[in-house]
């Protein structure tokens, strides 16, 4: 077994360097002997700084050469070490030191995912493990048989219970001639010599990973809602150990800052978010209304020729839109014959609107609305009978009223032309 296997706590070694290779690159070194654990069976591989007569480099990557599963005690290492930094050479004496954080990190992770597929398992046998990922904080397991909210919080439950018995965690060896010995959680891909993890008397895998030495060291154990992903499969996304401990407290912190705008405990934020909601709700209904009477008045006050309104002074582009429809609405049955010229003038912008009421000749309003925006540097569109665009507001006291005037006109002109070019 390979020492990262063996003594998986230990932190640092001193080896011999049997091998230097570059790879375009990439720098790769093989030691007499190492603690780096190599990227397999879904367990990242570790990081480590590697101190040598020649300077001090880091282990970026580590990968174990296929076929090198099962290495005796006291074997040569097989584990590939890429590094960045100065290379040593061959017949180098090297210090490692391992990233220990990580690794714990990933001791707990897959620890825990060894408890929760046993866990699901004990929910219902169809509840298998089919894919893991231990790469960051979030942990997940894809499990098939469709389990729902209630069966994967019954796992959860009982893979906690197995970690607060603090059950001893061993790791062994046997040859696949004997493997049928064992009820195994699932059967092994490797031939020869098989490692087996055995968990108290709930856990017993085949397994090459890392492993924390008893089950209590995955506590605290988190689960977030699951999601259904591809291939009918169901993805539990769970938090062990030191990754639950700093999302626990990160989320506490959270917590307590936001009920603290409110002077409140954290455990009356739902009710105050909630009342923050109605009182949202309540104040954007009251705008409506507001909005409303407005342009019921200010519709009503131009019923004869309805002007250009820049009394209503809105607060963003949004409101500005919403006052201009709901004046739009109040104009139109307000003088449902007339043709409907309307301005609302935001603090950044004039938003103008040229269309007919229900009952308005059929005329085209693209002419007059295209010459007012070529004067006011502004832009929009829209069919015949309804345009809309805004122009910059600095331009508005100079160019709104002449440039409106001048269009609108236009289409007086147009309407009134038959009498007015009458002759007699
Ligand atoms: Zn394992």
């Amino acid at each position: 077994m390979r020492r990262d296997q063996r003594d998986p706590y230990a932190t640092t070694l001193r080896a011999t360097v049997t091998g230097v290779e570059r790879d375009r690159d990439a720098v790769w070194v093989t030691l007499s002997d190492s603690l780096v654990y190599p990227t397999s069976g879904g367990q990242p591989h570790d990081r480590a700084t590697m101190t040598h007569p020649g300077g001090r480099a880091e282990v970026v990557d580590a990968v174990l050469p296929a076929g090198a599963e099962a290495t005796p005690d006291g074997a040569p290492s097989p584990v590939r070490h890429r590094i960045d930094g100065p290379p040593p050479r061959e017949g180098d004496p090297v210090d490692l030191a391992l990233d220990v954080e990580r690794r714990r990190r990933h001791m707990e992770r897959h620890s825990a995912q060894h408890l929760l597929s046993q866990a699901l398992l004990r929910q219902d046998p169809a509840f298998t493990t089919e894919a893991v990922s231990l790469a960051s904080a979030d942990a997940t397991i894809d499990v098939a048989g469709g389990p729902d909210d209630a069966q994967l919080r019954a796992a959860l439950d009982l893979a906690r219970s197995y970690a607060r018995a603090n059950l001893e965690v061993t790791p062994f060896e046997v040859d696949d001639a004997d493997l049928a010995a064992y009820p195994l959680r699932r059967t092994p891909k490797v031939r020869g010599t098989v490692r087996l993890v055995r968990m108290g008397d709930v856990e017993l895998a085949a397994c090459g990973g890392t492993h924390v030495a008893r089950t209590a060291e995955v506590l605290p154990l988190l689960a977030r809602p699951a999601q259904r992903v591809k291939g009918g499969l169901v993805r539990l996304t769970f938090r062990a150990g030191r990754d639950a401990t700093d999302l626990a407290q990160a989320t506490l912190d959270d917590a307590h800052a936001l009920a603290r705008t409110f002077s409140a405990a954290p455990a009356d934020l739902p009710d105050r978010v909630a009342g923050l909601r109605a009182e949202a709700k309540a104040a954007a209904d009251a705008a409506d209304a507001a909005r409303r009477d407005w342009a019921a008045a200010a519709a009503h006050a131009g019923t004869d020729r309805l002007g250009v309104r820049r009394d209503a002074s809105a607060s963003s582009e949004a409101d500005a839109k919403a006052h201009l429809e709901a004046l739009r609405t109040a104009a139109a049955a307000t003088a449902p014959a007339g043709l409907l010229r309307l301005a609302v003038a935001s603090p950044e912008r004039v938003h103008l609107l040229l269309t007919r009421g229900p009952d308005a000749p059929e005329v085209d309003l693209r002419p007059a609305f295209e010459a007012a925006m070529a004067q006011l540097g502004g832009r929009g569109g829209g069919p015949p009978h309804r345009v809309q665009g805004a122009a910059p507001a600095a331009t508005l006291d100079t160019a709104l009223d002449t440039a409106l005037t001048t269009a609108l006109d236009t289409v007086d002109a147009v309407l009134n032309g038959d009498r007015d070019d009458a002759p007699g």
